[in-house]
C-alpha cells in the first residue's frame, strides 16, 4: 500500500463489529509510524471511558496514549502542527463534524487513520462511518469470529435487553457473531425469541 499524495495527507478508515481488532490495527499502525520517528496524536471521544481515559485500549490489552476530545471540532484545536500521523479510535461516537475534520487534517498533509464500528447493535449503518468510508483513500474491513460457529463475525450481538444506541461495555454486554447467528431481537424488549 502506498501513501503518495500531492502534500502526503489521507484518510485510512479501518471498520468492522466489536473485538474484530479494529483498535489492534489502529495501535500497529501508529506504532510503525513512531518507530519510523513521524510524530503522531490519537485521540478518542469523551464516551468511550471504558478501559482508560488517556489511553485507547483493545479488548486484547494492547494501549497507546491518547487524547480525550468531547467534539470532533477539538481534534483541529489539539492537534500540534507538527504532526504527521493522526490516530482516531471510537470514531462511531462522534457526530457528522468527524467528517469534515477528518478532511481537514489530510488536507493539511496528515495521516489521518480512523478506526470505528461499521453497525450498530441492530446491525443498521453507524453514522458517521458510511460518510467517512465515502470519502476514505483506504479502507480496512476486520471481521471477528463468531462465538457460536466459528464463522467470520461482522456483527456485534448485544446480549442484554436495551434499545439505547450507545449502551457502552464489552464482554458480557456485547460478543461477536456472523450473519446467521446475529439476532437484533435478541436486545429489543418484547422482541426476543428466547
Ligand atoms: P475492536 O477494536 O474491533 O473492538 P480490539 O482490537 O479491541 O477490537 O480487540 C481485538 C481482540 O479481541 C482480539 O485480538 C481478541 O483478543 C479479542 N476477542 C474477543 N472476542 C473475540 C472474537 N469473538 N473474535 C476475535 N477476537 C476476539
Amino acid at each position: 500500500m502506498s501513501f503518495v499524495s500531492m502534500n502526503g495527507g489521507c484518510i485510512e478508515v479501518i471498520v468492522g463489529s466489536m473485538f474484530s481488532g479494529k483498535s489492534e490495527e489502529l495501535i500497529r499502525r501508529m506504532r510503525r509510524a513512531e518507530i519510523a520517528r513521524q510524530r503522531v496524536q490519537v485521540f478518542k471521544p469523551l464516551i468511550d471511558k471504558r478501559y482508560s481515559e488517556d489511553h485507547i485500549v483493545s479488548h486484547s490489552d494492547l494501549r497507546m496514549k491518547s487524547e480525550t476530545v468531547e467534539k470532533a471540532d477539538e481534534i483541529l484545536e489539539k492537534v500540534d502542527p507538527r504532526t504527521e500521523v493522526v490516530g482516531i479510535d471510537e470514531a462511531q461516537f462522534f457526530d457528522a463534524t468527524i467528517v469534515a475534520v477528518c478532511n481537514r487534517l489530510a488536507d493539511m498533509g496528515k495521516r489521518v487513520i480512523v478506526a470505528g464500528l461499521d453497525k450498530d447493535y441492530l446491525g443498521k449503518p453507524f453514522e458517521p462511518m458510511p460518510e467517512l468510508l465515502a470519502i476514505a483513500e483506504y479502507i480496512t474491513k476486520s471481521m471477528a469470529i463468531c462465538v457460536i460457529c466459528g464463522a467470520p463475525a461482522n456483527y456485534t450481538q448485544r446480549l442484554v435487553q436495551n434499545e439505547e444506541r450507545v449502551l457502552v461495555g464489552a464482554s458480557g454486554v456485547y460478543e461477536a457473531r456472523c450473519r446467521r447467528h446475529f439476532d437484533p431481537t435478541l436486545s429489543v424488549p418484547g422482541l426476543s425469541k428466547r
